[in-house]
């Protein structure tokens, strides 16, 4: 039996207008039934983890899917995504020589906000797709109806995905002599896999060194892999919601990590007010409107006690924009004295329309915004705490540029993604060079 827990009817942005309320019901409370996708404990070790990158002892680094389909919830397609992560957190461990912080966009992230609610196309009108959590992504009327089960169906996929996650990190896979083997079918023949080859050589020689003298620390066999993902649809977010044992506290166990959107942060909106009540690690996207007041306020709502940790600020401004809208804000947190993860996210400033039509992302204007997000940081005696990027496996060409160069010619190729433009792998892997970069400057 799962105890009640009501909640202050307040106004939320960007919810499913769900045409069957019974139905929905009924999969809410199917929902309240079900496990624990995540324990309490795990989302305080997190908290843990992400107070020393407050305290500019650790690195974040957040990836994944702009939006995750049921559909390709496959082994390879996970594994793939998770390797990725690795890889970057391996060049970013190696090269700044700080523990990395790794939260996957995974095993959540069905939900997606939208900037019109209604799509058309050739005289066809039909609902925007909000996930897949929500309705189905093709452009057909009947699909598009928001459909509860799917919030049913979210779970069970977040199940199967975290499983995998977990044997993969906690199984063998992730132990760092397998540094090389992450890159075999990949990109030894690109400058980054070329560059990833010689820190894996490396690496491979410490854990040589070290096993002759008689160290095998269990830390090199286990990845401590966390899952996060958008608090959009409160729906689900609620149902999953429970009371730890321990404490009598509320905790979201639908994820370790949950962010607000940049669409529905309003302070007397309903998805503040249930970030304020879980007691997860969580995370707020600030876009180029935030003023500095906003920013306080936020966080003495969502983080009154002053938790290190608790709080994550991921800014996301756009290239042109981080170097004049950044500053004032981390000034006047800063000088609030309110301790919070300062996280950039250089895709959601940067998305442009291609000649062919295609959504796209460059990666100069992605490399640049890190780079405005440090100087800023670096100017102000702040630490860069970490990024947020969308990422796949896959040798998808969805954004462009980078030393493999897709060009927007070649967007058509291979353009994968259910929402937004990714980073391929060698994309992926390329800014995780320039990030080491940028932390030893
Ligand atoms: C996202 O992270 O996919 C997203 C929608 O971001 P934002 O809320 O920052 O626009
Ligand atoms: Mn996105």
């Amino acid at each position: 039996m799962v105890d009640h827990i009501s909640w202050p009817d307040l106004p939320a942005a960007q919810q499913p207008v769900w045409p069957d309320v019974d139905a929905l019901g009924t999969a809410v409370a199917q929902l309240r039934t079900l496990p624990p996708l995540v324990f309490a404990g795990e989302c305080d070790n997190l908290t843990g983890r992400l107070a020393q990158a407050a305290r500019g002892e650790a690195f974040v680094l957040m990836g994944g899917d702009c939006a995750e389909t049921f559909d390709t919830a496959t082994a390879e397609d996970i594994r793939a995504k998770l390797k990725t992560v690795l890889q970057m957190a391996i060049v970013l461990t190696y090269g700044a020589s700080l523990p990395v912080v790794k939260v996957g966009r995974m095993a959540g992230q069905y939900f997606k906000p939208r900037s019109k609610a209604v799509e058309s196309r050739d005289g066809v009108e039909m609902t925007s797709y909000y996930g897949d959590g929500v309705n189905a992504l093709p452009f057909q009327v009947d699909g598009r109806v928001p459909d509860p089960q799917r919030l049913v169906r979210s779970y069970h996929t977040a199940s199967a995905t975290l499983n995998l996650v977990r044997a993969f990190t906690q199984g063998g896979y992730a132990d760092l002599r397998q540094v090389h083997a992450w890159n075999q079918d990949f990109v030894a023949e690109t400058p980054a896999g070329d560059r990833y080859e010689k820190v894996a050589g490396e690496i491979d020689r410490a854990l040589s060194f070290m096993a002759a003298c008689g160290a095998d620390p269990e830390e090199f066999r286990r990845v401590e892999f966390y899952a996060g993902h958008e608090a959009l649809v409160l729906d689900y977010e609620k149902a999953m919601t429970r009371i730890d044992s321990r404490t009598g506290d509320l905790y979201d166990v639908s994820g370790h990590f949950v962010w607000i959107g940049e669409r529905t942060r309003q302070l007397d909106g309903a998805h503040v007010d249930f970030a304020a009540r879980i007691s997860n690690p969580v995370g707020v996207k600030l876009g180029p409107t935030t003023t500095p007041e906003f920013a306080v306020e936020l966080c003495e709502r969502l983080n009154p006690e002053r938790v290190p940790g608790r709080l994550t600020l991921i800014t996301r401004m756009g290239a042109g924009t981080i170097r004049e809208a950044l500053p004032p804000i981390v000034e006047k947190v800063t000088a609030s004295g309110h301790p919070v993860v300062w996280v950039c996210d250089p895709m959601h400033g940067n998305t442009r329309e291609a000649a062919s039509g295609h959504k796209t992302r460059s990666y100069d204007d992605v490399a640049d915004e890190v780079r405005g997000f440090f100087e800023v940081h670096k100017q102000l005696g702040t630490f860069p705490g970490g990024i947020h990027v969308e990422l796949t496996g896959d040798d998808v060409t969805e954004c462009v540029g980078g030393t493999e160069g897709v060009t927007e010619d070649q967007l058509g190729d291979r353009y994968e993604t259910a929402c937004d433009p990714r980073l391929n792998r060698v994309q992926s892997l390329e800014l995780a060079f320039d990030v080491a970069d940028f932390l030893l400057d």
